[in-house]
C-alpha cells in the first residue's frame, strides 16, 4: 500500500476508557440516542460483564438504525422511480410535439416556396406590363405626331386641341375614332395592346390574391407552430423540475447509504468483550506465521521493486485466499465495510487511509509483543471482530482487492512493541485513535524507526520476521 495521506479515517476505536465511568450513571441503560457516547464507550473491551451486556444491547439498537435507513432508501427509491416514469412520459410527449412542430415547419417551408414562386411570376408580369405600356406610349406618340401633321393639312387646330386635351389614351381614342383621323390598323393595334395590358393587369391581380392567400395560410401555420413550441417549452420546464427533484432524492439516498456504511463500519468497532479476560491471557507461542500462506511475494520492505517507499510485505493472491492468525492473539481493529474488489491506485478508503478492509492483530511471541497489520482484505469471509481472540493458524479473514491497490494482494506490516504487556498495548492502541503505525509514522521518517536503527515500538521487516 502506498500511504500518501496520513488521514486517520472514521475510526471510533479507542479514546478515554476512563470517561464513561463517570458518565454512565447519567444515561439510562436503555437510552441509546446519544450514539456517539455509546460508540466511544463500546469501542474498547469493557471492565466487567454488566458493561459488556450494555454494549451488546447498544449493538442491537445500533443495528436497527440500519433497518430504518434501509426503509428510507426504499421509499426514496420508489419516489425516484415514480419521477422517472413521469419524466419518461413527458419526454415522450415532448418527442410527439417535436414531430408536430417539424411537420408544421415543413408546411411553412412549402408555403414559402409557393410565395416565392408567386412573387417571381409577379415580377415577370411587371416586366411584361412595363413593355406593353412602353409600346402603348410609343404608339400614342406616333398617332399624336401624325395628327399634328394632318392638322397642318386641314388648316385648323381645333380638332387637334380637342385630341391633345384628352385625359388619357382611351379618351383620346374615343375622340379620334369619332374624327376618323387615324387608320384602321392603328386602332386595331392600340386596341390589342390595351387588351393585352388589361389581361396582364388581371393576371397580376390574381397573383396578388394568391400571394395574400398564401401569406395568410403561412401565418396561420406559424401561429400553430408557436403554440406547439410553447407547449414543448412548458414540458421541458417540467422535465427539468422533475430532474432537480430526482437529483435531490438521489442525494438523500446517497446520504442514507453513507449513514448505513458508517453504521456498518462503526458496528465492527463495537466491542462486547471484557478487558479482564484479556489481561489474564498468556499469548506466548513459538513462531510468527506469515498470515498469507500461499500466493507470491510481489513487493517487500522498504521499497517497491520499481522504487518508492513501501513499509510492508505484499503477497499477491487470488481474492478469497485465507488469512490466518500469525500466532495466538487478539484482534485490536477489524473493519470490512468495503466490497472485496473495489481497489484502484488512489482509492484512499479504509483505515489507515487506503487500507480498504483492514485488521490490526496483537500477539506475543517468545516474550516480544507484535502488532501486525493486514490490508486490502475481502469483505466476505471476514471473521475477525475487535476483541476476538484466535489461535495460531486460525483463519481470520480472506485476501481481497480493496482500497489503494493495483490488483488482488495482501499488504502486511509488523510493529515490534518490545516487552509491552498485552493490556498496555490494548490501552495504548485505543488511546492513539487506532494508530496502526504505533507512533513510527508513515512517510520517509518511518525509515528512522526500523528495528535495525530504533528501539520499540519499531518497524520490523515482515519478510525477516514471518515464518
Ligand atoms: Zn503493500
Amino acid at each position: 500500500m502506498k500511504i500518501k495521506k496520513l488521514v486517520i479515517g472514521i475510526c471510533s476505536i479507542g479514546m478515554i476508557v476512563t470517561v464513561f465511568k463517570s458518565d454512565v450513571q447519567q444515561i439510562s441503560a436503555n437510552d441509546f440516542s446519544n450514539t456517539d457516547y455509546w460508540l466511544e464507550k463500546c469501542s474498547v473491551a469493557q471492565e466487567n460483564a454488566a458493561e459488556a451486556q450494555k454494549c451488546r444491547e447498544f449493538k442491537s439498537y445500533y443495528a436497527s438504525l440500519t433497518d430504518k435507513k434501509e426503509d428510507e432508501i426504499g421509499k426514496l427509491n420508489s419516489e425516484v422511480s415514480k419521477i422517472k416514469d413521469n419524466v419518461d412520459q413527458i419526454e415522450k410527449g415532448v418527442k410527439d410535439i417535436q414531430v408536430v412542430i417539424d411537420d408544421l415547419q415543413s408546411k411553412i417551408n412549402i408555403q414559402q416556396k409557393n410565395i416565392d414562386k408567386i412573387h417571381m411570376e409577379m415580377i415577370q408580369l411587371d416586366i411584361k406590363i412595363k413593355a406593353i405600356k412602353k409600346d402603348i406610349d410609343l404608339r400614342d406618340k406616333v398617332v399624336k405626331d401624325r395628327m399634328m401633321n394632318e392638322q397642318v393639312n386641314m388648316g385648323t387646330n381645333m380638332q387637334l386641341e380637342m385630341i391633345m386635351g384628352s385625359n388619357d389614351l382611351i379618351d383620346m381614342i374615343r375622340k379620334i375614332e369619332g374624327l376618323k383621323k387615324i387608320t384602321e390598323s392603328d386602332q386595331k393595334d392600340i386596341k390589342k395592346l390595351l387588351k393585352d395590358k388589361e389581361k396582364l393587369d388581371l393576371q397580376k391581380k390574381e397573383q396578388q390574391r394568391l400571394e395574400t392567400d398564401a401569406k395568410e395560410k403561412q401565418a396561420e401555420i406559424q401561429k400553430k407552430k408557436e403554440t406547439a413550441e410553447k407547449m414543448k417549452k412548458e414540458q421541458e420546464r417540467l422535465v427539468n423540475a422533475y430532474r432537480l427533484k430526482e437529483a435531490e432524492l438521489n442525494e438523500k439516498m446517497r446520504s442514507a447509504k453513507a449513514d448505513i456504511s458508517t453504521i456498518r463500519n462503526n458496528m465492527i468497532n463495537i466491542n462486547t468483550s471484557v478487558m479482564d479476560n484479556i489481561k489474564d491471557e498468556n499469548f506466548t507461542s513459538g513462531d510468527l506465521l506469515r498470515p498469507v500462506r500461499s500466493g507470491v511475494k510481489s513487493a517487500g520492505t522498504w521499497y517497491y521493486p520499481g522504487g518508492g517507499l513501501h513499509l510492508g510485505l505484499d503477497y499477491a493472491a487470488p481474492i478469497g485466499t485465507p488469512v490466518v492468525a500469525p500466532a495466538d492473539g487478539i484482534i485490536l481493529y477489524a473493519s470490512n465495510p468495503y466490497s472485496s474488489n473495489n481497489g484502484f491506485l488512489g482509492n484512499y478508503i479504509g483505515h489507515p487511509s487506503g487500507a480498504g478492509n483492514s485488521i490490526q492483530y496483537l500477539t506475543q511471541v517468545n516474550g516480544t509483543t507484535y502488532a501486525i497489520s493486514m490490508f486490502h482484505l475481502a469483505q466476505e469471509g471476514f471473521i475477525a471482530t475487535p476483541g476476538a481472540k484466535f489461535k495460531q493458524g486460525d483463519v481470520i479473514a480472506r485476501t481481497g482487492n480493496s482500497g489503494n491497490t493495483s490488483g488482488p494482494h495482501c499488504h502486511m506490516e509488523v510493529i515490534n512493541l518490545g516487552h509491552m504487556s498485552m493490556s498496555d498495548a490494548i490501552q495504548r492502541f485505543n488511546a492513539s485513535g487506532a494508530d496502526f503505525a504505533w507512533g513510527t509514522g508513515w512517510g520517509n521518517s518511518a525509515l528512522g524507526r526500523t528495528c535495525s536503527v530504533s528501539g520499540a515500538p519499531c518497524r520490523e521487516r515482515p519478510e525477516e520476521v514471518f515464518r
